[in-house]
């Protein structure tokens, strides 16, 4: 201090040495420590004669020791410091103008190792006033961060050391890493490592960790801070790290806690069925209350009900489910293979990732139908009876299934490998003998039954052996019993149980002349049999592809060319089947070759066979130039005559004729299905089984479920299913729209929602653009609500001809307007007739015009309230 002013001024003397020291100072555990000097200097160029002797600077020292001892150590034992120099020394003047000039320096010394240490400064002649000398270490003070509490730290003993530190987290608070801090030799806190988090039920303010307060949570120390509880849930407690459910809400496992609260849903809505033989197919609407959760799924509860006590019981595991019975993620299943004619409830229940935490809250909606009538299921036990050279017995089980009371059972069989060659016997009973039959040969039978509701499917194959022939009876069998086996064809009635019919059948039918009907190729258990019964197989050798023309639904179509032995080489086409098909694709595939080879008429594209033994398998039909009708028609927009398109009509009706006569219901036609030639020949194709619908990209799903071409489609089709040949008329009816439209979209862009409704409501399509009426007044027949007063293929195919025969009659065009507009055609309308007879006349219904007048029917305005009954 100023006061005590340690002085040296011995600057006239020759070797000055002298020597001032501290007591000893304890270093506090530090181990660098620094010493601040203030003093004043005098200027030697000031002082009058020093000059030899006088000195600026002075040194300083230390010796270290633990314990206050070091007083009598001897100088040389001091270590140096540094020798001192002011930066400003002071003259005669300074003092006169009393001015101090204070010199400050600063010296460090580390690392130390005792416990303190003396310090020394000497002087060698300088004149020099010692005012003050601070010694001090440096510290990291203490502080928080990231939660963790670093106490103070004293710095290390190096200049250029960072001392690592550990944290402490402070209360309420957790770390999964342990925070760390770096104290630097000049007192900072460096490089800080991990954090601490305020734990589960705290958060942090202000550097500290708080508690949550109640109706807050925090689940975990990850949580930035305390949530208000979610809806339906609550906490009266402090530092919650969940919220309870209130009551009747509950939380899954797997909810996190920041999810409210749910329940069970409440019960599906609006359900409704649709019911189909032995099947139903189910559909309802979500619930309105959802429980306040996204997993929503439903599950059916099937109840079998007596009509009599009205009990019920559960249906058993026969029932089959589509997709499945429980945790339904759609709004619709179908029921398949129940009991036909049987009363079913059906609950189908709500359920969410809760409903099993409170079963009494389960809600459902009930469904109740009655199926009903189906054909049974197959015969699924045969088992022989007596067995002889010539003969073999059989007896069978009733389906599982009956569906209804059986009426006869049909009985097929044939010798094995020999296929073609068959024998159906119908039987009443559940026995039966097949005699007649070659010794040591086998058979394979299948049965099936017969209800109301018409055949069920045939049984698996049975087979089974007569017995050998003993050698005396070889010779005399060899001459007689060849006789008999060489009738296969035909009808034989000798002989047998009044319950049996017996018929021979020889590739595939008995000939009846002139009736020949469409066989569904799903009647036969192996379609592999369906497609060589109808269609020729072709050596792969004989084809040659050339181009791709197309792409069916199976594969590529290619257009080729065929050479068949003795005939000569000609253009065909060829759909493929791509490879890696399922069996069920090569099935559908090839169902379509044995729909068409049952077909032989100028105006159904016609098969020329099928290649299955090698592969790619390939379905060979003849060539069609121009490919498809609707493309064709609009690649030349306005290129033909009326007499020209109306040939075209003339040829699809024709087509479609026959197909009828067949007894077949095409239900996709449509100008796209339709193929056309060089000649300009149309003719129907695209035939399938349920596929039909499937591959049209035009065919779009019902509510009822099937896959439908909208557009093209009756109403009682797309409203009940009811395709028949006069739903394929008012098909037709599309076309003649399509083709003298040129390949017009019917309805253009209406959505089929709203074509139903139009049309639903009696509008119909507009007169085509320079269309004879007569023609147009046709498509309108066909567009009759009622299907059977739709005329028929065969007077469509006279009215044709009629008009082709006298042109003059389709020089009429209707007055067609120029808007897109949907016409309205309403049978009954009001004004538009003058009496009831004229409305029949012109609905072709004038025979009954006297029963309509015998009922009180005789005006217009009485029709219009005639109800359905
Ligand atoms: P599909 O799978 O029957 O609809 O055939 C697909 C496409 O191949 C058709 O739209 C036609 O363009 C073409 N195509 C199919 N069959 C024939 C054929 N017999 N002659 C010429 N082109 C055909």
């Amino acid at each position: 201090a100023p006061i005590h002013t340690y002085q040296v001024c011995k600057v006239m003397e020759q070797n000055q040495n002298n020597w001032l020291l501290t007591s000893w100072i304890s270093n506090e555990g530090a181990s660098r420590i620094f010493i601040e000097l203030k003093f004043t200097l005098r200027d030697c160029n000031s002082l009058p004669g020093g000059l030899g002797t006088c000195k600026e600077t002075f040194n300083m020292y230390y010796f270290e020791s633990d314990d206050e001892d070091g007083r009598n150590i001897k100088e040389n034992q001091y270590i140096k410091i540094d020798t001192i120099a002011a930066d400003e020394s002071f003259t005669e003047l300074d003092l006169g103008d009393r001015v101090m000039k204070l010199n400050t320096e600063v010296r460090d010394v580390g690392p130390l190792t005792k416990k303190g240490f003396y310090l020394a400064f000497q002087d060698v002649g300088a004149c020099i006033a010692l005012v003050s000398v601070r010694v001090y270490y440096k510290k990291c003070p203490s502080v928080i961060h990231n939660l963790a509490h670093f106490p103070d730290t004293i710095t290390g003993g190096d200049s250029s050391q960072l001392l690592e530190v550990s944290g402490v987290c402070i209360n309420h608070s957790v770390t999964e890493e342990a925070p760390k801090m770096h104290c630097s030799a000049e007192g900072e806190w460096l490089v800080p490592i991990g954090k601490c988090l305020c734990k589960a039920g705290y958060e942090e303010k202000n550097n500290t960790c708080q508690v949550c307060r109640p109706g807050f949570f925090k689940a975990s120390p990850h949580s930035p801070s305390c949530s208000k509880c979610p809806p339906h849930s609550y906490t009266l407690d402090e530092a919650s790290t969940s919220c309870l459910c209130e009551e009747d809400y509950f939380r899954k496992e797997s909810d996190p806690p920041t999810m409210a609260c749910t329940r069970p849903p409440s019960a599906p809505r609006s359900a409704i069925s649709n019911i189909n033989e032995t099947s139903v197919f189910l559909e309802w609407i979500p619930p309105a209350d959802t429980g306040g959760r996204k997993d929503v799924s439903y599950y059916i509860a099937c109840k079998k009900c007596s009509s009599h006590s009205g009990l019920c019981e559960a249906c058993g595991s026969h029932v089959r489910y589509l997709p499945q019975q429980t945790d339904l993620k759609n709004t619709s299943v179908m029921m398949m293979d129940l009991l036909a004619h049987t009363n079913y409830t059906f609950e189908i229940e709500a359920v969410n990732g809760v409903s099993d935490q409170n079963p009494g809250a389960r809600q459902f909606v009930s469904v109740n139908v009655t199926t009903n009538q189906a054909a049974p299921s197959p015969v699924s036990t045969v088992k022989k009876g007596k067995i002889t050279k010539n003969s073999i017995s059989l007896s069978w089980q009733e389906p599982d299934r009956p569906n209804g009371i059986i009426l006869e059972y049909e009985i097929k069989y044939f010798e094995k490998d020999q296929e073609t060659s068959y024998t159906i016997i119908k039987s009443k009973e559940t026995t039966i003998t097949a005699d007649g039959l070659k010794p040591g040969s086998a058979y394979v039978f299948q049965i099936r039954a017969r209800t109301a509701a018409g055949y069920g499917g045939f049984s698996q194959r049975f087979e089974f052996e007569t017995s050998p022939l003993d050698k005396n009876t070889l010779l005399l069998w060899l001459f007689f019993g060849f006789f008999s086996f060489s009738r296969r064809c035909g009808y034989s009635k000798a002989k047998q149980d009044p319950e049996e019919e017996k018929m021979h059948f020889h590739n595939g039918h008995i000939k009846l002349p002139g009736v020949r009907t469409y066989v569904d190729p799903h009647t036969y258990e192996d379609p592999n049999q369906a497609v060589h019964e109808f269609a020729k197989e072709i050596e792969a050798s004989c084809i040659t592809i050339e181009r791709v023309i197309g792409a069916g639904e199976f594969g590529e179509v290619c257009s080729g060319r065929l050479k068949l032995q003795g005939k000569r080489e000609f253009p065909v086409a060829i759909k493929t089947l791509k490879v890696g098909y399922t069996e069920k694709q090569r099935r559908d595939f090839l169902g379509e070759a044995s729909i068409m080879g049952q077909f032989d008429h100028p105006n159904i594209i016609h098969l020329e066979g099928v290649i299955t033994k090698s592969k790619p398998v390939m379905i060979v039909t003849e060539y069609m130039e121009n490919g498809s009708l609707d493309t064709f028609l609009k690649k030349n927009d306005g290129q033909f005559t009326v007499i020209q398109l109306v040939g075209m009509l003339r040829g699809i009706v024709s087509g479609m004729k026959y197909l009828s006569d067949m007894g077949y219901v095409h239900r996709d036609l449509a100008a796209r299905n339709i193929l056309i030639n060089s000649n300009l020949v149309c003719k129907v194709s695209d035939f399938g089984l349920s596929r039909v619908l499937e591959d049209d990209p035009e065919a779009a799903y019902t509510t009822r479920g099937g896959k439908i071409p909208i557009r093209w489609t009756a109403p009682e089709a797309i409203a009940f299913r009811k395709f028949t040949s006069a739903s394929d008329v008012w098909s037709y009816g599309i076309v003649m729209w399509e083709v003298m439209s040129y390949g017009e979209r019917p309805y253009w862009e209406m959505t089929n929602q709203d074509v139903i409704k139009a049309v639903e409501e009696g509008y119909r399509l507009p007169s085509p653009m320079d269309c004879p009426a007569a023609l147009y007044q046709l498509m309108l027949d066909c567009w009759q609500k009622d299907r059977n007063s739709r005329p028929k293929f065969d007077e469509i195919v006279s009215m044709l001809d009629k008009l082709i025969r006298n042109p003059s009659n389709l020089k009429t065009l209707v007055n067609a307007s120029t808007s897109n507009l949907l016409v309205e055609h309403s049978p009954i309308g009001s004004s538009a007739y003058r009496s009831v007879g004229e409305w029949l006349e012109a609905i072709k219904m004038g025979r009954y015009t006297e029963i309509f007048m015998e009922n009180g029917y005789s005006s217009m305005d009485a029709v219009a309230q005639v109800t359905l009954e």
